[in-house]
């Protein structure tokens, strides 16, 4: 019998005062396998050059690169009467698809809504709107994970995913959100565990959305690991961990990303 081992992965824009380079050469020298990139021009100072940091982190490190996000600050606007607005985000969406289709990136990560949606009354239109990406990605091979995020989001989700069996429509997990927003916690996981392409592991208290270390927060982390080891899935356990960390040195941002590591590990186990 052969045992794969799950592969692991992060978030690459985690935090902490280290330049591109080094980030990816703790990543690398920690042992894990892949990392999630943002794929927007809004932070450059933290991002670098998208398309620079990319092939860097493929041609000298190595590593995977799991999953493109993209941008989320104006996603509300796909489900918009203005037609130049909705225009606006599925273009950034198309760009996403374009670039992970260039560089052997096998998933997107969306933003179906923001802070703005209304539970009660989901725009047609915006379902439709999403036809045109889904061709798209069909052509391109690259797969589209919408993300679960507040309360307000999740009929949103419901309804994509049932408009959309489309192989290449399907989940990231979000396990913070799921733990802040959702009324029966893990249930979304199990009802789209034959759809998840990516997850976003963090951890928080209950309250806010943190983005802590999945040991920091109040989750039941037994309960999540008995989900994890029954359900199938071929991403990398992933965290999306982003804190505000300053370390005095290269060797200290390195222990920290073992740290990192080791509470992938511990999902596993
Ligand atoms: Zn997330």
């Amino acid at each position: 019998m052969v045992i794969k081992m799950k592969k692991i992965g992060l978030y690459a824009w985690f935090g902490g005062n280290v330049s591109i380079r080094e980030r990816f050469q703790a990543i690398q020298e920690v042992g894990f396998d892949s990392v999630a990139l943002y794929w927007g021009n809004d932070y450059p100072e933290i991002t670098g050059n998208n398309e620079a940091t990319l092939q860097m982190i493929q041609n000298e490190f190595h590593l995977e690169v799991e999953n493109l996000h993209a941008p989320y600050q104006h996603a509300d606007d796909l489900f918009s009467d203005d037609e130049k607005k909705a225009k606006y985000v599925m273009q950034l969406y198309f760009s996403c698809l374009e670039a992970a289709s260039r560089y052997h990136v096998p998933v997107i990560v969306i933003h179906l809504t923001g802070d703005f949606c209304n539970p009660n009354q989901i725009n047609p239109k915006g379902i439709e709107r999403l036809q045109s990406l889904v061709h798209f990605a069909q052509a391109k091979h690259v797969k589209m994970a919408f993300e679960n995020l507040t309360k307000n989001g999740l009929p949103y989700l419901d309804a994509v995913l049932k408009q959309y069996p489309d192989e290449c429509v399907g989940f990231c997990y979000d396990l913070g959100h799921d733990h802040l927003y959702s009324e029966k916690e893990f249930e979304i996981l199990k009802k789209y565990q034959h759809r998840l392409y990516a997850l976003h592991l963090h951890g928080n208290d209950g309250k806010k959305d943190e983005h802590k270390r999945i040991v920091e927060g109040n989750i039941d982390l037994e309960k999540f690991k008995m989900i994890l080891k029954n359900i199938s899935f071929q991403c990398p356990v992933s965290l999306e961990v982003i804190q505000n960390l300053s370390f005095r040195s290269y060797h200290e941002f390195k222990q920290y990303v073992n740290l990192l590591k080791e509470d992938c590990l511990y999902l596993l186990k």
